[in-house]
């Protein structure tokens, strides 16, 4: 999957969330959750500008914790109280971005170190332009709406 598929994607998973969120919309937590979520939902690709085996350690659970302790460590200084929601941001973004590459053909090791197994449901090419157009627009529809209806409660 391409960076407009993981980014429609982990706007996909947001979708719920807002809705479902308990608190007002405009709460900062939700938001920072919001940022590091979609924004960190990238990262594991950061293997491909730094040359490292694709696919590899950056998509694991383990990097999962790491991408996580970035995030805490990126808010710690500015706001103290919300690394912890950052930290779950980083974690579960990078597991949004698990989620897209097993869609794809390429298998790997997503819950490594706890398993070495290897895994691709292969239902798509993570380089098929319409299906990663598809899931950008997606999410950016459906989280829009998602974020209307509820500023409109
Ligand atoms: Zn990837």
């Amino acid at each position: 999957m391409n960076k407009e598929g993981h980014v429609g994607l982990s706007m996909l998973f947001t979708t719920p969330v807002v809705l479902l969120y308990p608190g007002e919309i405009y709460d900062l937590g939700l938001w920072i959750w919001i940022c590091f979520f979609i924004g960190m939902s990238t990262w594991p690709d950061l293997d491909l500008e730094f040359e490292m085996k694709h696919r590899g350690y950056t998509h694991t659970l383990l990097a999962s914790i790491v991408f996580g302790i970035i995030g805490a460590l990126i808010i710690l200084h500015a706001l103290p109280e919300h690394t912890f929601t950052a930290f779950l941001g980083g974690i579960t973004g990078t597991w949004s971005h698990l989620v897209g590459d097993l869609l794809t053909f390429m298998g790997f090791k997503p819950l490594w170190p706890l398993s070495d197994k290897e895994i691709a449901l292969k239902l798509f090419r993570s380089n098929d332009r319409r299906i990663n157009r598809l899931f950008g627009k997606m999410g950016v529809l459906t989280l829009t709406l998602a974020l209307i209806g509820r500023a409109l409660k």
